[in-house]
């Protein structure tokens, strides 16, 4: 054992997480927080989620036994009807937290993982502004030379709502193993805010527009740091761990 003068450091997840809300406090978002164990209400309902919508299912949210209408909540956007509710526009808000899933575990898939939202809403918010935030963030995490590319996506809570793809790390673009000879690798959720939810706030959409978007921390983790299996990141394997 030579680890007398070895010191503890944070998890690479930990270190990306603070490296994301470090960019977007910087462009003046505000740090909001919600329960992890939430209501249908806020984790559903208010987002515009329809009454049968696959995502309420038992097999992809895991139900509190006991509790009536209350889950482990799938999405920090579950966040934003609370803050809506309690505060006026204009604001920007970074959320960031564990979600829960109820599916099987793979080499990208956990049953528990973390997430970072964000929530601008304002006067005359237009797509150029969530675009804009997007590629400022993304430029800073992953270097100046980043592209990225909006592809047409389905989130009930935005309309009209974006898969974003990154123009692959490994490849720039020509096509690798890492992007399935594709050139990008999705990254993000996105979209302007549903009229449905800033009404259910009591937000008037027809004064006020937003933009939304969600990221996996570990996606982020796996991109910039290549690493291919989630679980990994979950196995507190100090082998993984003391590579940062
Ligand atoms: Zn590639």
């Amino acid at each position: 054992m030579n680890n007398t003068k070895q010191k503890g450091h944070i998890h690479p997840l930990t270190h990306i997480q603070n490296e994301v809300i470090k960019v977007l406090v910087e462009m003046g978002f505000e740090i909001a927080l919600g329960p992890e164990v939430e209501t249908e209400h806020y984790n559903f309902d208010v987002l515009n989620v329809p009454q049968d919508h696959p995502a309420r299912d038992m097999q992809d949210t895991f139900w509190v036994k006991g509790l009536e209408k209350t889950v482990l909540r799938t999405q920090t956007s579950a966040v934003q009807g609370r803050y809506m509710e309690k505060n006026k526009p204009p604001f920007k808000i970074v959320v960031s937290g564990k979600v829960f899933r109820n599916e099987a575990t793979d080499a990208t898939h956990e049953l528990q993982f973390y997430q970072i939202e964000g929530l601008v809403v304002g006067k005359d918010i237009s797509l150029g502004h969530l675009k804009g935030t997007l590629h400022h963030f993304l430029k800073k995490l992953y270097g100046d030379d980043v592209r990225m590319q909006f592809r047409p996506g389905y989130f009930p809570f935005v309309e009209p709502g974006f898969e974003i793809d990154m123009v692959c790390f490994k490849c720039k673009g020509k096509g690798c193993s890492a992007c399935k000879q594709s050139g990008w690798i999705e990254i993000l959720g996105a979209g302007m805010v549903h009229p449905n939810v800033l009404s259910v706030a009591g937000i008037n959409p027809k004064d006020w527009q937003g933009f939304a978007f969600g990221v996996g921390v570990e996606r982020l983790a796996m991109l910039k740091y290549e690493i291919d299996d989630i679980r990994l990141l979950f196995t507190g394997d100090l082998r993984l761990v003391n590579q940062f």
